[in-house]
């Protein structure tokens, strides 16, 4: 009569308790609530029923309550926590408490559902008739479906190929066959028209799961997924770990997204879970993207996901053709050089729609004082505050909440003459309806969508104007389809292929080749101008010249000679604490006590020295970092298991917040 439960504290270990003999015996799965500490009670979940327990019997305490009669979390399910704790070094009461929605963490009864048979079958007969390519990548998922085993692949389709119409047409295998399919989408790209292609294509129940969701909502379409009344699920990255009745099939839209990587607590990516998951249960996993990972391109020459290409735009749309534009030597208007100007108004003339990415919201990312050259920087951060000129004049920090109203006169030396510095989008914004009177500027950013329905305002704006001017940050990178938009202007491509991160020049390409793809999607011929200082910037010619794949591929070969991912497996550790000083102390610490030093060289492991990131100050707390490389994946997680506990109990690791990232994206 006895369990071992795990309970959402931080602590790595799973605790014992009796079942009571009056008390109904839970099975593995289900919730329990337990007391714990003198005063406390938990919801916990059974992982295992034991014989016995390390702890004498008199010592064992009786679970309070039984919540669930049927487990909540079946075999596949709890075997992926057990890896999830184990792949990132993760308590496990604490990935449960990722993995469930709040309203079940916190205990709520569910109804007894009974497995819903929805009648399927009333399913789509408006298919586009495929091309080649096309064909071939239904035809080998369709073969993965009917086999009904994990196979995992790469739909690498270039923007506006026709992938969608690939997902739709391999869904409707799936649902013919009674089986779920689960879409993840970036977070961002989630939008009325994604809900729209599924559910105008089939008739049966689809289900779209987001942050902006309450409680009831989620915890609604949690029960729908689970008792298979749902039949197409579309979510964000947390909903890899929902239950389904059946699930036949997970297709990761926009693959490359970092958004599927969770940057706080359990630092899961959901693209990585996702093919896990495919494989506990014997169910293809289909990544798409135009620009892939140099992880996923890395997979696919080990044979271990199955390449599928769509080269060609689908339909009756031209490819885009990218050029240069020599920004040096020309009059600048708002930013831009005189010949984008021109060729934004030769758009315009033909009555089609321009879209411009500028990668910063706000009105000016400095405010400079042209007396003694002060600069308005976050008392917070290692960060300048950016100009923000609506609703309200004001300074704002992009990385903390701080804000403060505009000065009017300098700090430092009292002078009046403050001048933004920089471009944002509402400068932008605000300069473009300047040059091109009576066109409307329409501005997308974080700033005017935060409101509820504003998107689909935006969306029917740029219905409603078929001449306009779009400008928006990264968020109009992703999977949107203007059909009249026929010009993109990117003013400043350059920054990224700059940075210190060796992921940027990656992450950089991918979001250009993103934007570069909403142009030019419908009959009409697509441009994209890039305006550059640098010209003659070895990547960015690659990446106009050759495209993405011979961009990546060169990419891949430099990580290849320095070792870098995905030749070698990452691990980093992050420390957040009050000072720099004892940041580098307990790094310094933890180095020393590192075990198998002598196997190093045999597996191909670099630890580097403390690195302080690259804002080493965001919200009053120092950020400082220990890099660990491995050539040998199982080597490294040997090496944090015994690790990471040692580290854990070092006196110097007291009031630090300590993080191990495991597949780290970023450096910030
Ligand atoms: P992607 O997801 O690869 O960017 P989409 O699936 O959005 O591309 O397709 C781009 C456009 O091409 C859409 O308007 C879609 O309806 C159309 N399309 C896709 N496949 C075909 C096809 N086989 N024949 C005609 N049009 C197609
Ligand atoms: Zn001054
Ligand atoms: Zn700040």
């Amino acid at each position: 009569m006895l369990i071992q439960v795990a309970l959402p504290v931080p602590m790595y270990r799973v605790f014992d308790y009796f079942v009571p003999q009056n008390s109904y015996f839970p099975s593995i799965g289900c919730r329990v609530v337990v007391p714990f500490g003198k005063t406390r009670t938990l919801v916990g979940i059974v992982i295992a029923h034991i014989s016995q327990s390390e702890l004498a019997i008199d010592k064992l305490k009786p679970i309070i309550q039984v919540l669930d009669h049927q487990p909540i979390l079946d075999q596949h399910l709890l075997k992926l926590a057990h890896w999830l704790a184990q792949y990132y070094h993760y308590p496990l009461g604490d990935v449960f408490a990722v993995m469930l929605p709040t309203l079940i963490r916190q205990g709520r009864l569910l109804e007894n559902n009974q497995s819903k048979q929805i009648d399927t079958q009333a399913i789509s007969n408006k298919n586009l008739s495929l091309n080649t390519e096309q064909q071939f990548a239904v035809k080998t998922i369709q073969q993965a479906i009917d086999n009904q085993c994990y196979q995992g692949f790469l739909l690498n389709g270039v923007t506006g190929s026709g992938k969608t119409e690939v997902y739709l047409q391999v869904i409707q295998s799936v649902l013919a066959s009674g089986k779920q399919v689960l879409i993840l989408v970036p977070e961002i790209g989630l939008t009325p028209q994604t809900y729209q292609r599924f559910a105008e294509r089939f008739s049966v129940n689809v289900l779209m799961l987001h942050s902006g969701l309450t409680n009831p909502v989620r915890l609604a379409g949690w029960q729908a997924c689970r008792d298979g009344s749902a039949k197409i699920v579309i979510g964000t990255r947390s909903t890899i770990f929902y239950p389904f009745a059946d699930l036949g099939m997970i297709i990761v839209d926009e693959s490359h997204d970092q958004s599927y990587k969770q940057q706080d607590t359990l630092r899961y990516n959901a693209q990585d879970v996702a093919l896990y998951r495919g494989f506990l249960l014997g169910c293809p996993v289909v990544l798409g993207t135009a620009t892939p990972s140099l992880e996923s391109l890395q997979l696919v020459l080990q044979n271990k996901l199955t390449q599928l290409q769509l080269t060609q735009r689908a339909g009756d749309a031209l490819p885009v053709k990218i050029q240069l534009i020599d920004a040096r030597k020309q009059k600048w208007q708002f930013g831009l050089a005189q010949n984008l100007i021109q060729a934004i108004q030769a758009t315009l003339d033909k009555q089609q729609q321009v879209l411009i990415f500028l990668n910063r919201r706000g009105y000016a990312p400095i405010l400079l004082c042209d007396g003694c050259g002060w600069q308005a920087d976050c008392p917070r951060c290692d960060a300048h505050l950016t100009v923000h000129l609506q609703p309200v004049a004001m300074l704002k920090c992009h990385h903390c909440d701080w804000q403060q109203a505009l000065p009017k006169k300098c700090p430092e030396c009292a002078s009046e003459n403050l001048d933004p510095v920089g471009m944002g989008t509402a400068r932008l914004t605000e300069g473009l309806q300047e040059l091109f009177a009576n066109i409307p500027i329409i501005q997308i950013d974080r700033d005017t969508t935060r409101k509820k329905h504003s998107w689909e305002k935006i969306y029917q704006q740029i219905q409603d104007n078929p001449t306009a001017i779009l400008v928006g940050t990264q968020m109009i990178a992703k999977g949107h389809h203007f059909p009249n938009v026929t010009l993109v202007v990117i003013p400043n491509a350059d920054r990224g292929f700059l940075s210190a991160d060796f992921r940027s020049p990656e992450h950089t390409a991918q979001l250009i080749m993103q934007v570069a793809g909403r142009a030019g999607r419908a009959e009409k011929a697509g441009r994209v101008l890039i305006q550059t200082r640098q010209p003659d910037n070895p990547a960015l010619l690659t990446l106009v010249r050759h495209g993405y794949l011979t961009f990546a591929e060169q990419l891949l070969f430099e990580r290849c000679l320095l070792h870098l991912p995905p030749f070698s497996h990452a691990c980093l550790l992050r420390v957040e604490g009050k000072s720099l000083d004892k940041n580098h102390q307990f790094i310094h610490e933890a180095k020393a006590i590192l075990p198998y030093q002598s196997q190093f060289a045999e597996f191909g492991v670099s630890i580097s020295g403390t690195i302080d990131a690259p804002m080493t100050k965001k919200n009053s707390r120092f950020h400082s970092h220990l890099l660990i490389l491995s050539k040998n994946r199982q080597f490294l997680h040997q090496l944090l298991d015994d690790w990471w506990q040692a580290v854990l109990q070092l006196s110097s690791a007291k009031y630090l917040k300590l993080t191990l990232d495991i597949d780290p994206i970023s450096w910030a």
